[in-house]
């Protein structure tokens, strides 16, 4: 079949349905998108600029169950009406990254894991463009790697992944593959089934070959045990926080060493190969961004790149907001903003890397939580604990007694008042919520910009 009488059908008229779009018009293929919502102005206006064929509010069957292939947004389940009966139909159905893949020679780096993709992802697009090389950034961070490939200007792409967008690889081969760590979440798409999900993880590596590298968290248990079951032909650089001749990265706090030409069947690192970095002065701080690090910076060396240029690239990094992002300091108490924490794994991390006492705010839309695992890092730190959410009894009853002072508020504004009052200068107050947003907020990044535009507010008015 031709590209020209090839009819390619794309599920869902966002970021990546409509870059999957013009990418395909731009191959010359008969293109149509179809949501069953209503779609955004801008994605529409440029739908109708490219005058590629579309309908919004419904999915007229006998149109989509025409398509040789269907390109489906990776926000569509696979348990849909409509993915069901393409498949019963035989019609191919992949996702836009898979999409896209086809249509470019340069090098992917993708980047998974169940937290610190967007982190990660932005930090190796920095360091791989502070040394000077052509990259582009896309995937789950919001550009769409397709509308990239219309261009196709770069030698090199990094893309955040999520397990959704994994699901829809078939024949991509990823040439540097990342998986932060795994721990449970989305448990819902995945039949509440671990394996499931992260079995959606590995797909990073399926199509990898001796060409291909593998970084991944080695202190990430779920990691661990799956790589029992994995074989594969690329170069493996797991990283670690504890030293030995079985990973490839390894640090604390304040340095980093990288082996980047790491074996992992001759055990022993040679120390010509080794670079190592200091993060004394790196703009990322905690445990959990050393583990970032270790992973970019793996990404960096493999690629050439020195460790001054990484070290240098540390220095001048802006992380995307709503990690662990300094909202202001009202009468000596600083407010922190991680309204991206929407885990038990996330709030941990952020927890641990605070030092000084914690007033925390936490609550909204439990995922089926267990919180008994922020015990130990709450411990003697945490002194107050407001619950910012609808229905907050899980959460009081889990740190009832062990959090001296616990109290709830349903209002942003009511809220900072009551973490303000019940700090001292000196301490933290963390917004870190362990839960999904959507009871009082649009979405995460909502519910961070009301904090800190309603902090901002405060200041001011005190
Ligand atoms: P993701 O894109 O996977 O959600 P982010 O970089 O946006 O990851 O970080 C999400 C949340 O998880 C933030 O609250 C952040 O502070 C925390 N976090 C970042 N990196 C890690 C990590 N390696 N391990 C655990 N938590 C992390």
């Amino acid at each position: 079949m031709t590209e020209q009488n090839k009819n390619i059908v794309i599920l869902g008229a966002a970021e990546s349905g409509v870059g999957a779009a013009l990418l395909a018009a731009s191959k010359g293929f008969q293109v149509f998108v179809s949501d069953t919502g209503s779609i955004q102005e801008v994605f529409k206006n440029k739908l109708l600029e490219n005058k590629i064929a579309f309908e919004e509010g419904k999915h007229t069957s006998e149109k989509i169950l025409s398509a040789s292939e269907i390109i489906k947004s990776p926000g569509i389940p696979d348990k849909a009406e409509i993915i069901k009966a393409a498949k019963k139909a035989k019609i191919p159905v992949i996702s836009e990254i898979e999409f896209a893949g086809r249509y470019t020679k340069a090098k992917i780096i993708g980047i998974t894991g169940t937290n610190g993709k967007t982190t990660t992802t932005l930090l190796t697009f920095h360091l791989l463009k502070k040394a000077g090389l052509r990259v582009g950034l896309a995937g789950n961070i919001g550009n769409s790697f397709a509308e990239l490939v219309v261009k196709d200007e770069f030698d090199f792409y990094v893309l955040e992944l999520s397990s959704f967008q994994l699901d829809g690889i078939k024949d991509l081969k990823i040439d540097i593959g990342v998986i932060t760590n795994i721990t449970p979440d989305h448990l819902d798409r995945y039949e509440y089934k671990i394996e499931n999900y992260v079995a959606s993880k590995f797909r990073i590596i399926r199509n990898m070959d001796r060409s291909c590298t593998f970084i991944y968290g080695e202190d990430s248990e779920l990691i661990q045990d799956a790589l029992f079951d994995v074989d594969t032909d690329a170069q493996e650089l797991p990283f670690s926080l504890e030293e030995s001749e079985g990973v490839a990265a390894w640090g604390n706090l304040n340095r980093i060493t990288l082996d980047p030409h790491f074996d992992i069947s001759h055990d022993g690192h040679q120390e010509s190969n080794l670079l190592s970095v200091d993060l004394t002065k790196s703009v990322l701080k905690g445990r959990h961004n050393v583990y970032n690090t270790m992973a970019s910076a793996l990404v960096a060396a493999k690629l050439g790149i020195s460790a001054r240029v990484i070290e240098d690239g540390l220095q001048d990094f802006q992380n995307a907001p709503h990690r662990m992002e300094l909202a202001g300091v009202w009468d000596g108490v600083t407010f922190i903003n991680d309204s991206k924490a929407t885990n038990v794994d996330s709030a941990w991390y952020a927890l641990d890397a605070i030092k000084n006492p914690i007033v925390w705010i936490a609550g909204g839309v439990d995922k089926g939580n267990n919180y008994s695992d922020l015990y130990k890092v709450i411990e003697g730190k945490v002194k107050a604990l407001v619950c910012l959410g609808v229905e907050n009894e899980k959460l009081i009853n889990a740190f009832k007694g062990k959090i001296p002072v616990i109290q709830e508020s349903k209002n942003v504004r009511e809220c900072l008042q009551l973490c303000k009052d019940l700090a001292k200068k000196g301490d933290v107050v963390l917004l870190s919520p362990c839960c999904a947003s959507f009871d009082l907020f649009k979405n995460y990044e909502d519910r961070g910009n009301k904090f800190k535009e309603e902090l901002k507010k405060l200041i001011q008015a005190n």
